[in-house]
């Protein structure tokens, strides 16, 4: 079932042509993957395109491997099977924890990857989808409202020992794809890759411009279409950028006539109701927070500021971005329930409203 939908996914890339531009004179490759519960689409561009969009998919499988929730082999199945004990953990792991950790503060605990428990319960770990009572939100979430607990911290040489608070389980869902981009990155340098456009099923990476030297085009779904081929509510014009969009739309279920999503607000353990219906956070692939990991920023960042809403992400993406160049540059694309598009102002000038989404245009500025 979730295999067959990231293949409907697959051929609806492929059938958008999702900003891949062909080229009859610069060589390129151009490989579907699926993985981490989507379809994705790599296109290298320059001489070695073919075996750096190999490099990119074994990057992918790689980090799989280690972090999905459903394979029990994983390295995460063992930290969340392992009831308090310590375990062994990889530098991607490691890192990744940290951030999450980093990420659950700074959203005023919004991300929290302890909310796995609720996430499972609503059947979106399988396809088994229920909506759980209240008792058991209360009882799971009182397992995540402190935010990821473990133990542990990273050495400098990468592997390290990490354990969770007893009953905690995490679930990198919603940071995964934007940490394997930041891989992605590392292995196009590798191979002097002059272009390429990734798309991880919602994270797009726009490295280099396209060979015409413009921009890449990245559409944004306009998620009150989702059954619709090409329905965008704009197109933005990037180069050089991570574009990571979390929306309610990207996986659901219906039940007595309602729909739930995925995204978990902390707050409530319910799919968070926020007035949005879409999030994407752009950012240079040199900016973000300083920490040399932007794509995965962008990433844990969608999805908070999906579960905030429009006032209180525009607030922390002002209270982020103050510092100008030497602090948290990114900027947002919303998409309202009733029908606005807000961009704020770094994407004035590259964001353009598909005019036959009938959504309004706003500017958001400092
Ligand atoms: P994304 O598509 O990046 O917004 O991530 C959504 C995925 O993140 C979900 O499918 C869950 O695996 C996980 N998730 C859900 N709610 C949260 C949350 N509040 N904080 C962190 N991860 C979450
Ligand atoms: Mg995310």
């Amino acid at each position: 079932m979730r295999r067959l939908a990231a293949y409907v996914l697959l051929l609806a890339l492929l059938l958008s042509g999702c900003g891949v531009q062909m080229s009859p004179d610069e060589a390129q490759e151009s490989i579907q993957v699926i993985a981490m519960d989507t379809a994705m689409l790599i296109t290298t561009y320059g001489e070695r395109s073919p075996a750096a969009a190999y490099a990119c998919e074994d990057t992918i499988r790689d980090l799989e491997a280690k972090l999905s929730r459903t394979d029990p082999d994983s390295e995460v199945s063992r930290l969340n099977a392992s009831a308090g004990e310590p375990v062994e953990v990889g530098e991607d792991l490691g890192v990744l924890l940290e951030l999450a950790r980093y990420y659950h503060g700074s959203t005023g605990g919004a991300f929290n990857i302890a909310i796995a428990p609720v996430v499972s319960a609503w059947g979106f770990t399988g396809d088994s989808f229920r909506v759980p009572s209240q008792a058991e939100l209360d009882g799971l979430l009182e397992l995540a409202q402190d935010g990821p607990g473990y133990n542990g911290s990273l050495s400098h040489g990468g592997a390290d020992r990490y354990s969770l608070a007893p009953g905690q389980a995490i679930d990198l869902g919603g940071i995964a794809k934007g940490y394997a981009a930041d891989k992605i990155v590392k292995v196009l340098q590798e191979h002097d890759v002059p272009r390429a456009n990734i798309n991880l099923g919602g994270n797009v990476l726009a490295y280099g411009g396209r060979p015409d030297g413009t921009p890449w085009r990245v559409g944004i779904q306009d998620p009150a279409r989702v059954g619709e081929q090409n329905a965008f509510a704009g197109v933005l014009a990037l180069t050089d950028s991570f574009a990571v969009t979390s929306g309610g739309y990207q996986r659901y279920f219906e039940q007595g006539g309602k729909t739930y999503h995925h995204i978990i607000d902390p707050a409530t353990g319910y799919p968070a109701d926020s007035g949005l219906t879409s999030v994407t956070v752009v950012a240079g692939l040199g900016e973000g927070d300083g920490s040399g990991f932007p794509g995965t920023m962008c990433d844990a960042y969608s999805t908070a500021l999906f579960i905030m809403g429009e006032e209180q992400a525009l607030a922390f993406w002002r209270d982020e971005t103050q510092w100008g160049e030497e602090g948290c540059p990114f900027d947002l694309v919303l998409v309202t329930e009733d029908g606005r598009v807000v961009v704020t102002k770094g994407l004035a000038d590259r964001f353009t409203l598909d005019e036959s989404s009938g959504y309004t245009l706003e500017v958001a500025s400092q």
